[in-house]
């Protein structure tokens, strides 16, 4: 362990990015009074409302008090668009905007990984230790398995009294248990819990609420710490660079970070470890303005090189969601609801005396796993079904009765990047995700509206008239198909990849098995950029088991 820190900006370890992994990070390094800990956000405090109310989701999103605001570059693959690309900023990070969907993905995932690194640490049976340590599940409240008794289908798979709440959605929609049932008619199973290992079937998503308030890794993780002298927490305070000193055994030993605070520039240092938790776009982002990344992009902008490592920024993975809408009749979607001021009054009402209603909900309630071909061994695809539907979030909701039903492809084969675009800190770097790039993906999309327009075809939708708005039942072809699912595509919010791990001995692996970086010391990077493939489901589950495993090995100096 390293030794107790005297200097007040010296520390044993610092943690850079207070979102869902750096929260839970701190506060397990924290858990020991000797660790003398810093987080450091560039956002502030989460006390937006917004943020707590769930569907204060759409104003959290393209809004500076709580979003970096960034965009991507102009996408082939979309037609030559560039998203809105929304990654939180305030304490608790991408989990105080995000859907609060909680997905763990497919056992398959971590079993991969596994192999990818050589780290058996990273199997799902492993892993499921690692999801179950802080999870809180509402199944298991009152003891016993509640569905199965004594049988232990629940209590197997879910954890209880951990910090990380798991409840079920607080209201259905008639239109999206017509589309489960539909679904079922299409040949998709129900599923109760999509958090097992096998995540095909559709139903409603759990989502991370307490009592009908959104609860994120600020709540959950810092809350429970904030007494504790020894973590320091910074807001509204951006990290520059790391620093970087010569170590005992020659190598390149990280050594601190240049702070950016109230205005001043500050050194902070670390006697331990300095932990990158600043995401799948900042941490490559700070990776690369403090000289470790490809020696020519840093080069180019004048930055002295570190380390020359390639891979730094490459293999950005995303979940491409296809926004199909469908226009309904003869029933309730929130398009409606929120746009009449009598429907406005009973929505806030609503959740004023119940906690329940559209304001407690997440953005996607209904979900689907299926595949998007019956060659495939698992599911690829995955459906959020909404009630309600619009041009691109944070644009108004359409002013008719309609609901979108998202699809995405699980595992792209696309890979994009992120990189620099200037030697200046306060600058956004370029985010290149490089969608559709790839044969495969423009297939799956294609199949995948295929499947849309067969499930919104079976008899349990049939009393709505679903009237096809987007893509539009003109387009019959593969062609034009992957073509328009360019032009009706989003992101769903999943960048993952881009500082990825691997085996020692894998050139394009940045970090060990462990998450060190390789050819620096006291440098470990834990969040979602870690990811060598991207998860089949949404992507904070796995980035919280991702911070608990890594914490253990922070504290045990592996
Ligand atoms: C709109 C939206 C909806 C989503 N919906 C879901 C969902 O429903 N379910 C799901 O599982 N996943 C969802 N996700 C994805 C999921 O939330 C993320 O994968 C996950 O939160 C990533 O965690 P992280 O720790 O890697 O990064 P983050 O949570 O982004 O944390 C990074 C933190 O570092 C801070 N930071 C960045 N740069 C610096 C710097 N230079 N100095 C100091 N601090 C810095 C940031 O402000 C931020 O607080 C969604 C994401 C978004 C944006």
């Amino acid at each position: 362990m390293a030794a107790k820190a005297q200097n007040p900006d010296q520390f044993d370890y610092v943690v850079v990015g207070a979102g869902s992994a750096g929260c839970l990070v701190a506060n397990r390094l924290s858990a020991d009074p000797k660790n003398r800990v810093l987080l450091l956000e560039a956002g502030k405090a989460d006390t937006y409302p917004w943020i707590h109310i769930p569907v204060g989701y759409l104003y959290c999103i393209g809004n500076p008090r709580t979003d970096w605001m960034y965009k991507t570059q102009p996408d082939k693959g979309l037609n030559g668009r560039s998203l809105l690309y929304p990654r939180g900023k305030a304490l608790g990070g991408c989990s105080s905007i995000n859907g609060m969907i909680y997905m763990r993905g497919q056992a398959r995932d971590y079993d991969n990984w596994a192999q990818l690194t050589g780290e058996d640490a990273w199997s799902w049976e492993s892993s499921l230790n690692d999801f179950k340590a802080h999870e809180d599940h509402y199944r298991l409240d009152d003891g016993a398995d509640p569905v199965t008794g004594n049988n232990s289908r629940f209590s197997d798979m879910h954890g209880h009294g951990g910090e990380w709440r798991v409840e079920s959605q607080r209201l259905r929609w008639d239109v999206l248990d017509s589309f489960a049932d539909a679904a079922v008619q299409a040949g998709i199973d129900k599923t109760d819990d999509f958090n097992s290992g096998d995540n095909a079937g559709v139903g409603y998503f759990d989502v991370n609420q307490r009592s009908g308030w959104r609860w994120n890794t600020s709540k959950a993780f810092l809350r429970p710490a904030k007494s504790r002298p020894n973590l320091v927490v910074w807001t509204e305070a951006q990290v520059q660079k790391l620093t970087f000193e010569q170590g005992a055994d020659g190598q390149q030993r990280c050594s601190g970070a240049v702070v950016s605070r109230a205005g001043e520039t500050v050194t902070v240092a670390a006697t331990g470890e300095v932990i990158l938790s600043a995401g799948a776009v900042n941490s490559p982002q700070i990776l690369q303005l403090s000289g470790i990344g490809p020696a020519g992009l840093l080069n180019s902008h004048g930055i002295d090189v570190v380390l020359d490592a390639p891979s730094v920024g490459e293999n950005l993975q995303d979940h491409l969601q296809i926004r199909a809408v469908f226009k309904v009749k003869g029933t309730k979607t929130l398009n409606t609801l929120a746009n009449s001021l009598f429907g406005k009054a009973k929505i806030g009402l609503e959740y004023m005396l119940k906690r329940s209603g559209p304001m407690s909900m997440s953005p996607s309630q209904l979900g689907a796993f299926t595949r998007s071909d019956p060659g495939r061994a698992h599911a690829n695809l995955e459906y959020h079904v909404q009630p309600l539907s619009l041009e691109a979030f944070g644009e108004d909701l359409h002013d008719f009765p309609a609901m979108t039903v998202s699809v995405c492809n699980l595992n792209p084969t696309s890979r994009g990047n992120i990189r620099i675009g200037s030697p200046d800190f306060r600058e956004p770097p370029l985010i290149s995700p490089n969608y559709l790039d790839t044969d495969e993906d423009r297939k799956i999309a294609a199949n995948s509206l295929w499947q849309v327009r067969e499930i919104m075809a079976q008899p349990a939708m049939q009393a709505y008239e679903p009237e096809e708005f987007k893509p539009g039942v003109q387009y019959q072809s593969d062609d034009e198909l992957a073509r328009l699912a360019g032009d009706i595509a989003s992101t769903i919010f999943h960048p993952t990849g881009t500082i990825k791990m691997g085996r020692p001995d894998d050139p394009s692996a940045v970090l060990d098995p462990h998450l060190r970086l390789k050819g620096i010391t006291g440098l470990r990077v834990v969040d979602a950029s870690v990811m060598p493939e991207i998860t089949s489901g949404n992507t904070n589950a796995p980035t919280l088991m991702i911070a608990e495993k890594a914490a253990g090995w922070i504290l045990s100096g592996e």
